[in-house]
């Protein structure tokens, strides 16, 4: 049943397009810190906005939708793919504002996450897009948080502008390899999506560099300054007094910053046949080339009946997608590599252990270090010690000897580390250094949570504190610094 748009009232429009944005999983908010300001309405916190969850489970602290389910391409895995009979709706500009001020002042959001099926062509949509964000920003002074989609296909200067809006913008990798995409999403390519994430990623240092936020990224050689007629025309533009750096753009105030909050993007799990490997070494990439502040993955749900597709009463690959997230938190702040975790041999996760646990029992020869002696880079590879714990030891043990309790208050994980650390040359047990009998034991130990994770009583949404399971020590507080990048 396809129902056009115009026939729909505003609420009837907010049921479809809030329910088909809740697929996209890309919206943690964190990042931005923008004080309220007199004549404007909201602000953004530097600790995000804490989630709460609605009866089904998903984050409502951002009034998460699309622009328009409508779209002309026809993406095998997306429910919103041109071939599906479903009911469709467009928000117009001014009903996106509608709801956004008036939850606001209700209470019930903070903020909005924007993203759209394509609507006539990228460049219409994107349009769309900018000129609701734009009115938002403008007419009705929202100064709280958002997140747009870029629309890969959508002109340069369209997206620059939108960036200056916003405070995270994200485009969705979806498949990590071309075969993937050529299979199941066949009108877009590598380079069409990574065409924008180095765009926005050129601005986001262009600007740092403009408001001289990052003077080291000024003496590196070979960052692509954008030209300056993109940035001439931003409309949120308020010249500081900064100087005017050559070939770009003018320096500005905070209020003008370009994606604070930086860049995320999202990968499908399970709908096509990558391995961890190559999920996680594109992971890495985009990291390490893009500067992104996240990558999301999403199990895939079977929504579409389809031969390319795993079939529809397929579980979500959960667990599977945990592992990915707790092998994503060691890329970035433990220093392990992709390569280092998998290998051509071993390209996926053993799901019933953590991959940190995973890649101990296959370095044993590694193992036990001493307590007292092992550097901060050996502790932090040590199962049950995360960043938090290494550093408390590092600092106490210059006072004295360590002892298990101690390392029981540094909320040092014991139930994982005592099959690979020594205090004072012993172990907490006499136990062997054995691969079959620890990985027993610590799949014995993690049998409860791995059942809670992959039988979720509803599909639950990750939230902004979850895959701080590795190794424990992570408070709250912790973990709202990571979000907001302060770690
Ligand atoms: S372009 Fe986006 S909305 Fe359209 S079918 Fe593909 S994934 Fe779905």
């Amino acid at each position: 049943m396809n129902t056009t748009a115009g026939t729909l009232s505003l609420q009837d429009k907010l049921n479809i397009l809030a329910d088909a944005a809740k697929y996209d999983v890309a919206c943690t908010s964190s990042g931005s810190d923008r004080r309220g300001r007199k004549g404007f309405l909201g602000n953004a916190s530097a600790a995000g906005i804490c989630h709460s969850f609605a009866s089904d489970g998903r984050c409502i602290s951002l009034l998460k939708i699309l622009l328009s389910n409508e779209c002309i391409f026809n993406c095998r895995y997306c429910l919103n793919r041109s071939d599906n009979d479903r009911p469709r709706a467009t928000f117009t500009p001014e009903e996106i504002c509608t709801l956004v001020v008036e939850f606001y002042r209700r209470n019930y959001i903070e903020g909005l996450f924007l993203s759209s099926g394509v609507v006539k062509s990228p460049s219409y949509t994107m349009e769309l897009m900018y000129q609701t964000i734009y009115l938002l920003r403008t007419r009705y002074r929202f100064n709280g948080y958002i997140h747009a989609k870029a629309i890969p296909g959508a002109p340069e200067d369209l997206i620059m502008k939108t960036g200056f809006l916003v405070d995270r913008m994200s485009v969705n990798i979806e498949l990590p390899s071309r075969d993937s995409l050529k299979l199941l999403a066949p009108h877009k390519s590598p380079e069409n999506l990574i065409r924008p994430m180095r765009q926005i990623q050129q601005g986001i240092t262009g600007h740092r560099l403009a408001i001289g936020k990052d003077p080291q990224m000024e003496r590196a050689s070979g960052i692509q300054y954008l030209p300056h007629t993109i940035f001439k025309d931003n409309p949120y533009k308020k010249l500081g007094s900064g100087k005017q750096l050559p070939g770009l753009f003018a320096a500005t105030d905070s209020s003008s910053s370009f994606v604070p909050a930086g860049q995320s993007t999202q990968m499908i799990i399970g709908a096509s046949g990558e391995t961890d490997l190559e999920l996680l070494s594109v992971t890495q990439r985009l990291y390490q080339q893009y500067d992104l502040k996240r990558v999301f993955f999403s199990a895939y749900v079977p929504l579409n009946e389809d031969a390319a597709l795993p079939d529809i009463h397929t579980a979500p690959p959960l667990l599977r997608e945990h592992r990915l997230y707790q092998a994503d938190w060691l890329l970035r702040y433990y220093g392990f590599h992709a390569g280092e975790l998998l290998s051509k041999e071993r390209p996926n996760f053993n799901i019933m252990i953590d991959p940190k646990c995973d890649w101990a029992l296959r370095h044993l020869e590694q193992f036990p270090v001493e307590i007292q002696y092992a550097s901060y880079a050996q502790l932090l590879r040590v199962p049950g010690i995360g960043v938090k714990s290494a550093r408390r030891i590092i600092q106490a043990r210059r006072h004295g000897s360590l002892t298990f309790e101690h390392l029981k208050k540094m909320r040092v994980v014991l139930k994982r580390a005592q099959y690979f650390i020594t205090c004072g040359g012993k172990m907490l047990h006499r136990i062997p250094i054995e691969e079959d009998f620890i990985t027993r034991r610590l799949t014995c130990d993690n049998s409860g949570k791995n059942w809670e994770i992959s039988h979720p009583e509803t599909y639950r949404q990750l939230s902004l504190f979850d895959d701080f399971h590795i190794d424990g020590d992570v408070t709250v507080e912790d973990s709202v610094k990571t979000f907001s990048g302060q770690m």
